[in-house]
């Protein structure tokens, strides 16, 4: 018997097996051992996971969801993980071995799942997901687009985005309000940054929580001395400044003598 979709779960299941198929296609498979799906529901991107020489994991919080993918996908069930993805310590699973990141997301979440991708990015070489389209365009944008803001930021510093496809709601059950938009992760060769990087969250969130203010304004709670404040860098707003450009200011801020 099919899941019966819980809205306070995110549940919309997708029904077209070609899309499925192209979202297991967004990943390379190389480079890494495993790949972990987020929110499998009845596994209709799981059955694709499974034919690629990887060895395939689901997290899904849905006990539902679970005992249906225990029963229609018996070699599954020593890799399901019955958990909230959010809460749920990875390292448990993987120790500190390398895995991919997959999944139709749970939209009410989503930015919560790369954000935790983020975290963990020393363990995660690719990402792909389908998000709500104007969330995935968000994470792809660059400077001066109107759209571009911290996901966009803090992502790209990292990985190198591709928005690969838009998805429209008819091919989901039920259908969502939304279009959707499916996009791939690739981390940089180098990704560790020449700043310091706590420093440099900070400084992303900061200035695009105030986003229509200038950066002397928004980063006034970082003390700047008054010879940084006279950079021109600091009479810009936030969408004006490129990943790079923010990297930049923040070694100018971790070095500025007060
Ligand atoms: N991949 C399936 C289902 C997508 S719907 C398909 O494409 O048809 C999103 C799925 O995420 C649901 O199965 C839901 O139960 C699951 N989910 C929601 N919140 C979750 C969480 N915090 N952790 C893990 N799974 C979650």
């Amino acid at each position: 018997m099919a899941v019966r979709a819980k809205k306070h779960l995110g549940q919309h299941f997708l029904k077209d097996e070609t899309i499925a198929m192209k979202i297991a296609d967004t990943l390379s498979y190389q480079g890494y051992k495993h790949v972990l799906e987020i929110g499998p529901g009845m596994g209709v991107l799981t059955k694709y996971l499974l034919k690629k020489k990887v060895t395939t994991h689901v997290i899904e919080i849905d006990r539902e969801s679970v005992a249906y993918l225990k029963a229609h996908y018996l070699n599954l069930e020593p890799r399901i993980i019955e958990e909230d993805f959010l809460k749920y310590d990875l390292s448990q699973t993987f120790e500190k071995e390398s895995f991919a990141v997959i999944g139709n997301f749970p939209y009410n979440i989503s930015s919560q799942i790369l954000f935790k991708t983020l975290e963990l990015r020393h363990q995660i070489p690719e990402f792909s997901g389908m998000f709500q389209k104007e969330v995935a365009q968000r994470i792809c944008s660059k400077e001066g687009s109107k759209v571009y803001g911290i996901l966009s930021v803090l992502t790209q510093a990292f990985y190198d985005a591709e928005y690969c496809f838009t998805v429209p709601p008819t091919v989901f059950d039920p259908p969502p309000k939304v279009d959707s938009g499916v996009l791939f992760l690739k981390r940089k060769a180098d990704y560790k940054l020449p700043c310091d990087e706590s420093l440099f969250f900070k400084i992303v969130k900061a200035a695009f929580n105030q986003r229509r203010k200038t950066l002397r304004n928004s980063l006034k709670n970082f003390n700047l001395s008054q010879k940084l404040k006279a950079n021109v860098i600091f009479g810009k707003r936030p969408e004006q400044l490129s990943v790079e450009a923010f990297i930049e200011m923040t070694s100018l801020i971790e070095n500025d003598q007060n």
